[in-house]
């Protein structure tokens, strides 16, 4: 990679470290001091600059606002053992938002940018890094398009930001989902893959619904007639069944999950069999009346696995056993933070140490 000139960085003087209890973080509550602001226009990507965290300013025709070329990721960085910083799996990280970004038909960012952009950013709020076990800095790159006009047009400016803020570990309880066969999150050839505002959005009602029957999230499916689980939620559905760990194939209409990969890699170093392959709500209605069935969860960032204590197919509520620290999910999730805290050896090369 070519050497980029150092950034410049204008540090705030009203740092709000000292607001942050970090002993009882919130997700999503904090931010850290600063951010990466990039701009792209004429064609090209102009100076990135680490300034203050703050408020932005765009024209109420930005063309982000009305036809959502908007384009986000969200990783994490941690504090090791020895003190050092890690974040973790970043290359993987920016190849996901480069493929989000042209399916979005939005500037990808070079590479020099984002990875010394986001070194920088995370060295200038290293005190941000919490050192609480479990807990992290969640890191957020986005993009949205910035270009002031009303007309339907693909942007020709783009503005990129990174900024970050201290989360807690999130020791999820095992949570309640039902297969959702009206709404879909995701279609062949629609955005799925692509880490797009857009998949929230259309996301939420659905979610919402299935809270009001008393559910905290959905399965989604796919296929011609919903027959396939695609995701969980927001995060990427995995399932035991007969001691092996199957999760459904990346398609375009599932997201290529960073966890899901992690995961599946260390279920595999430790000689667990795993299967990426279509699983169809048959399978699993066969797999509860068997008991082949010994663990769901859903795989993603802000929480590595939220296990799953019950799943609703076609109106009946099918239960999963109680789980404990042997679990699958649960030994899974100790060794990637062993891996990531640096304790256990990083063999995958995911730890991007910066000091
Ligand atoms: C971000 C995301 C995931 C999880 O991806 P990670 O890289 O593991 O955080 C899964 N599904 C969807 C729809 C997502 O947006």
């Amino acid at each position: 990679m070519e050497m980029t000139a150092a950034i410049p960085v204008r540090k705030t003087t009203f740092s709000k470290l000292h607001e942050v209890d970090f002993n009882h973080l919130e997700f999503g509550k904090y931010v850290s001091d600063h951010m990466l602001i990039c701009d792209f226009a004429k064609g090209e990507w102009r100076s990135p600059q680490i300034v203050p965290f703050a408020n932005l300013s765009l024209s109420p025709t930005a063309l982000a606002l009305h036809y959502g070329q908007t384009v986000f990721e969200g990783m994490k960085a941690f504090t090791m053992h020895d003190g050092r910083i890690n974040i973790f799996r970043m290359e993987k990280h920016y190849e996901r938002f480069t493929k989000s970004l042209l399916r979005m038909c939005m500037a990808p960012v070079p590479k020099d940018i984002f990875v010394e952009g986001l070194m920088q950013l995370i060295a200038a709020d290293k005190n941000w890094v919490p050192k609480q076990p479990g807990s992290a800095l969640y890191i957020r790159p986005f993009m949205y398009a910035s270009e002031a006009r009303f007309g339907v047009k693909v942007s020709d400016e783009y503005r990129f930001i990174i900024f970050s803020g201290p989360v807690p570990g999130l020791f999820a309880n095992p949570i309640k989902v039902k297969v959702e066969r009206d709404y879909i999150r995701a279609a062949r050839g629609g955005t799925g893959f692509a880490k797009c505002g857009g998949n929230y959005g259309g996301a939420f009602y659905p979610t919402q619904l299935a809270k009001q029957e008393g559910y905290d999230q959905v399965l989604w499916t796919g296929g011609d007639n919903h027959e396939y689980i695609e995701e969980s939620g927001m995060m990427n559905a995995m399932f035991v069944i007969n001691d092996t760990l199957v999760t459904p194939p990346l398609s375009d209409s599932i997201l290529d999950g960073v966890t899901r990969d992690s995961l599946l890699t260390l279920a595999r170093d430790m000689g667990y069999t795993t299967e990426e392959r279509p699983v169809s709500i048959a399978e699993l209605e066969t797999a509860f009346k068997q008991k082949t069935i010994s663990a769901a969860f859903g795989a993603g960032t802000a929480a590595v696995v939220a296990p799953i204590a019950m799943i609703n197919i076609n109106g009946i509520d099918y239960r999963l056993p109680d789980y404990d620290s042997y679990s699958l999910h649960n030994r899974l999730k100790d060794r990637l933070e062993l891996i990531r805290s640096g304790l256990a050896p990083d063999v995958h090369e995911w730890n991007c140490i910066i000091g």
